[in-house]
């Protein structure tokens, strides 16, 4: 697909300025602390594509999930989808449209429960069909994750790693959603499931046209499957662009060192000391200015005092030039 005709592509999600923050500890002889664990984010994802979202574990991915999915409010900020506001919307009618998959299928399938009823609970909660008509749905839900029709009768605990993650994916897609929050959802498998996994997932995407929002620490799983990436640290996002211009040619500091810790023998371990001096910074004390100053090895002076903010690198370039699809970076020095 051309770059022009990505861009004017409806959008499933949008998020609007969204910020949540937490307020910790505090008491007689404490002061509490401020969180920030999402921090002025606003990201378009337009229908039928994978949003990879990637950082480091505690950068606002997980709350940002939780946020689209009703289980904690916003701060400030709103969310669209399809153009509709849902920050008010109940968790119920909020599940119509967006369905999670997490990282452990064993974790959030009841194992008590066959699954056939774990797969047909969507369709109870919301009442759709008759229970023939439930029965036949979750028969084919089950056929298209690649599952034999004799599973229906079985329990989580019968299953393989792999086997259980299809039934959470039949479960999340039986009410066709609008999107869908994919939070690790390979990385507790084992390597030659993980790619099984993730081809189911693109397959029923453009089977269905779903919209993914894919989060991860695991660049190559990302790399295998985004259309587009955005990258997040301490609660912003700090580069956001297409997957060629993300891998090809990284902008932001951070990015770089993600992916030269991809490369490294245990990737996804967190951000290797390439370069980049102090771990990560207390999150209730981000560092002033631009908050990945004390790491980045292409500091200034100004990088402690200005926060950047995340601009179209070729309209600040260009001045004025408006083309779709330009990578956003937060950086003085991209
Ligand atoms: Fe590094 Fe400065 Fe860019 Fe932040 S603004 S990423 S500290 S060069």
């Amino acid at each position: 697909m051309s770059s022009a005709a990505n861009h004017f592509k409806p959008l499933a999600l949008e998020l609007c300025a969204l910020s949540k923050t937490f307020k910790l500890g505090g008491g007689m002889l404490h002061k509490s602390q401020t969180l920030t664990a999402v921090n002025n984010v606003s990201l378009r994802v337009p229908r039928g594509q994978v949003m990879g979202l990637v950082g480091e574990s505690g950068c606002g991915k997980s709350t940002l999930a939780k946020i689209l999915l009703g289980l904690t409010p916003p701060s400030e900020g709103d969310v669209l989808i399809n153009g509709k506001a849902i920050v008010n919307a109940n968790q119920k009618a909020l599940a119509r449209h967006i369905q999670p998959i997490f990282q452990d299928p064993y974790s959030s399938l009841n194992p008590r429960q066959r699954i056939a009823q774990i797969v047909g609970l969507p369709l109870r909660i919301h009442g759709i069909g008759t229970q023939k008509e439930q029965a036949a749905k979750v028969d084919e839900m089950l056929e298209l994750v690649g599952l034999p029709k004799r599973a229906a009768q079985q329990y989580p605990g019968q299953m393989s790693g792999g086997q259980r993650q299809r039934v959470a994916i039949a479960r999340a897609l039986i009410m066709r959603p609008d999107l869908v929050i994919c939070d690790e959802p390979t990385s507790a498998l084992d390597v030659s499931v993980q790619a099984q996994i993730l081809n189911l997932l693109l397959d029923l995407k453009d089977e269905f046209g779903l919209t993914y929002l894919f989060i991860s620490h695991d660049l190559a799983v990302v790399e295998h499957l985004a259309d587009r990436l955005a990258v997040m640290y301490l609660g912003k996002i700090v580069e956001e662009g297409t997957r060629e211009q993300i891998f090809t040619a990284p902008r932001h500091p951070y990015t770089q060192a993600l992916l030269a810790s991809a490369l490294t023998p245990e990737p996804g371990l967190g951000v290797p000391d390439i370069g980049l001096g102090a771990g990560q910074p207390d999150p209730t004390r981000p560092p002033s200015g631009c908050a990945f100053h004390p790491r980045c090895p292409i500091a200034q002076p100004q990088c402690s005092e200005q926060s950047p903010k995340l601009t179209d690198l070729i309209q600040s370039a260009a001045q004025g030039t408006t083309q779709p699809n330009h990578p956003r970076v937060a950086c003085h020095f991209a």
